[in-house]
């Protein structure tokens, strides 16, 4: 199998101020994501290398597609996210969050997983204001009216309905 996403950063080393840029499209399945929301399909990825001082600067851009339902109305989602990256490879880490750069070689595969992850969308929705099911009758509201009759409670009333029934309260 190919590894389009190690790449030898030798020459960047050596040179601090050079730039490396590459695009690749990589196997979905090549992440072992072990999350099924991630669409098993190409991910493309473009990567902008910069050699600086003590490492080399990554930043870019992946595109993945993933797969769900809206967490009201259960209507299925598919939708192509960009991720974008900024990131440190160090010789020797010695910041928290960089990566390490081994044997001069960046190994870009952790990093745009790490960063895909976090991307997805905890509790996505169909649309912003999706009404969602009916909590009486379990409509799906966004396709009918069920006719349940949804009183909005003001706070005021519910502090005196409390001491009502404290009042009414016999014991
Ligand atoms: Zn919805
Ligand atoms: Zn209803």
């Amino acid at each position: 199998m190919a590894k389009p996403l190690i790449v030898n950063v030798i020459e960047l080393l050596r040179w601090p101020g050079s730039s490396k840029d590459i695009a690749v499209e990589v196997a979905a399945d090549d992440f072992e994501f072990e999350d099924a929301r991630i669409v098993s399909e190409p991910i493309a990825i473009a990567v902008h290398m910069e050699a600086i001082t003590n490492g080399v600067s990554v930043s870019g851009v992946a595109h993945a597609a993933w797969a769900g339902e809206c967490r009201r109305c259960l209507t299925p989602l598919r939708e192509l996210m960009q991720v974008e990256f900024d990131e440190m490879y160090q010789p020797t880490v010695h910041d928290d969050e960089a990566y390490e750069i081994e044997n001069d070689q960046i190994n870009l595969l952790p990093m745009v997983r790490e960063n895909i992850l976090l991307a997805l969308p905890l509790g996505p929705l169909c649309r912003e204001d999706c009404p969602g099911f009916c909590l009486h009758c379990g409509a799906d509201l966004a396709q009918t009216q069920c006719g349940c009759v949804s009183v909005a409670s003001d706070p005021r009333w519910a502090v005196l309905d409390a001491l009502k029934d404290v009042l009414d309260d016999p014991s």
